[in-house]
């Protein structure tokens, strides 16, 4: 941090360099010095606290993707962490970069989004915790201060027996996501709530609040799951590019919120999955 503060917003921190990297090699980040925060332990590490999962910033998603603790406690984040590139770019990418990197076709920003988490962020002054709302501004920028690390990422443990799922179109496998969609959702004392992101749909994350509401409204039937799809259309607006136009991002953002609604009613009041094998 006094290293961040000498430097004024010109120097970059280095975490799994999977973003950062490839902006160097094209130019398009030209900081006066890298910060290499890998040698850090205390920026690592996945624990329970409180009816949270906090995570250091510098956790590979690899960890992630095989945490016990996050099959048990976050099946939606496990599954999300597959979609996130290939298994080489996630043994070096961290939690805390893809989230303070902002892009917002990334997986981790619409699940923080999804499931109401926070990131802590810590400067010279202290410490601030931050919603998502709070920290993305727009694409790839966040309010993170120019002297503020992101420490660590908190996410409440899903309810038990909750369902969860998330969808996502992309081009080819491992790029970033077309539209991608985070779902969790529950049943508590006879009533449902649902949690619905988008990736890929603007310039940050989208929460559906409007299709949750009418989940707890309606319940899971098939109207109004088609009915939360058709409405989550309304509540996106996004850009059009040489991948995708914005009537096609929309499209998807409809099928892709039914599908993974569908399949998070599917799961829920199952048990969750044995984490993946370590591959040797
Ligand atoms: C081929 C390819 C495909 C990919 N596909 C996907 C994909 O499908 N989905 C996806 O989400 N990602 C994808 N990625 C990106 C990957 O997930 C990155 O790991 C992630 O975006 C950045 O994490 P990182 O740890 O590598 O951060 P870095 O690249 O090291 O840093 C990214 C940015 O965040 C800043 N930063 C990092 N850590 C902190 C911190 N603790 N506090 C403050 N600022 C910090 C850096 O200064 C930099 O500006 C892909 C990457 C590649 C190369």
């Amino acid at each position: 941090m006094a290293l961040l503060a000498r430097y004024g917003g010109d120097a970059k921190p280095l975490a799994g360099g999977q973003s950062l990297v490839p902006l160097l090699n094209f130019r398009l980040a030209r900081p006066a010095a890298l910060i290499d925060l890998n040698r850090i332990p205390a920026l690592g590490g996945i624990r329970e606290v409180d009816g949270h999962v906090v995570f250091g910033a510098m956790t590979r998603q690899r960890a992630v993707e095989f945490s016990p603790i996050v099959a048990r406690t976050l099946p939606l984040l496990t599954e999300a962490t597959r979609w996130v590139g290939h298994l080489p770019i996630r043994s070096r990418g961290t939690i805390g970069g893809s989230i303070a990197h902002a892009d917002p076709s990334a997986e981790y920003p619409a699940v923080l989004t999804a499931l109401d988490g926070r990131v802590i962020a810590r400067g010279q002054k202290g410490e601030r915790e931050l919603t998502s709302s709070a920290l993305f501004e727009t694409y790839l920028t966040t309010t993170l201060a120019p002297d503020e690390l992101l420490t660590e990422v908190r996410l409440p443990v899903m309810p038990a027996g909750a369902g969860w799922a998330f969808e996502e179109f992309a081009r080819r496998h491992g790029d970033f996501a077309l539209v991608g969609v985070a779902a969790a959702l529950w049943r508590e004392s006879g009533r449902w709530t649902a949690r619905l992101a988008v990736a890929g749909v603007g310039p940050v994350p989208v929460r559906l609040h409007g299709s949750e509401d009418i989940i707890a409204r309606d319940g899971v039937g098939d109207a109004a799951v088609a009915a939360a799809a058709v409405r989550a259309v309304e509540l996106v607006q996004p850009d059009g590019d040489l991948h995708a136009s914005a009537d096609y991002r929309r499209n998807l953002t409809r099928v892709l919120t039914e599908r993974a609604l569908r399949k998070a009613i599917g799961r829920t009041g199952h048990p969750r999955p044995e984490p993946h094998e370590q591959p040797s």
